[in-house]
């Protein structure tokens, strides 16, 4: 098994072939790829669509108002976004005003997302919107129909939930609503968390 430091390694060189990428399109359009934020060390990965206009300019996923709001709907259940999470996208560069990644951008750039997690090993993997459920489950089914659900693949429990913007985008929190639904969500999350950790704990 890799060491930590090693695992830093591994992943700082790969953050450092992605900044230099050409693989699909979106290379051409980008001020700076964007790799990863958090904890390699994480036990839980979040992962999003690709980067928008602020996290182009920074180089750091999930930093504009969407960004924001995930990072509070993590504090809410209790988690520390750089402490317990560790952030990647399905795709490395900014798609061209913000459109959805092409399939053919999303297969390209599947490799770099697989090899995180691959070294990253989560026990959660959390999928924020259609475009990670497609580019990671390779699910077809909306995220209304899938999210909530827990699925297994290789060993790492698996959640969609609406991405943050989607959820800028609805602003009310009446039951049933995507905000509320994302509450939901979110709970189970730290509920499955708390039962997975607590199996995995040495101590225990
Ligand atoms: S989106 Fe991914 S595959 Fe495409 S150029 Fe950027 S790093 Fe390479």
């Amino acid at each position: 098994m890799a060491t930590e430091s090693n695992r830093e390694d591994y992943l700082t060189h790969l953050a450092q072939i992605c900044s230099n990428c050409t693989r699909c399109e979106l290379h051409r359009g980008r001020t700076r790829s964007v790799f990863s934020d958090g904890n390699p060390h994480a036990r839980l990965m979040i992962v999003g669509e690709g980067p928008g206009q602020n996290e182009d300019e920074i180089g750091v996923p999930f930093v504009g108002k969407a960004g924001q709001l995930l990072t509070r709907m993590l504090n809410a259940v209790g988690f520390d976004r750089q402490q317990d999470t560790y952030i990647a996208n399905v795709v490395k560069c900014r798609p061209p005003g913000n459109r959805t990644p092409t399939q053919a951008e999303m297969a390209a750039c599947f490799p770099y997302l697989k090899r995180q997690i691959q070294a990253v090993q989560p026990l959660i993997l959390v999928l924020t919107g259609a475009t990670a459920v497609k580019g990671v489950l390779a699910d077809p089914r909306p995220i209304s129909r899938i999210r909530g659900e827990w699925i297994l693949r290789q060993n790492i429990w698996c959640m969609a939930t609406f991405h943050p913007s989607y959820l800028l985008r609805n602003e009310s929190k009446e039951k049933g609503s995507p905000k509320w639904l994302a509450w939901q969500d979110f709970k189970e999350i730290r509920r499955k968390y708390e039962e997975l950790t607590h199996l995995s704990s040495p101590t225990q």
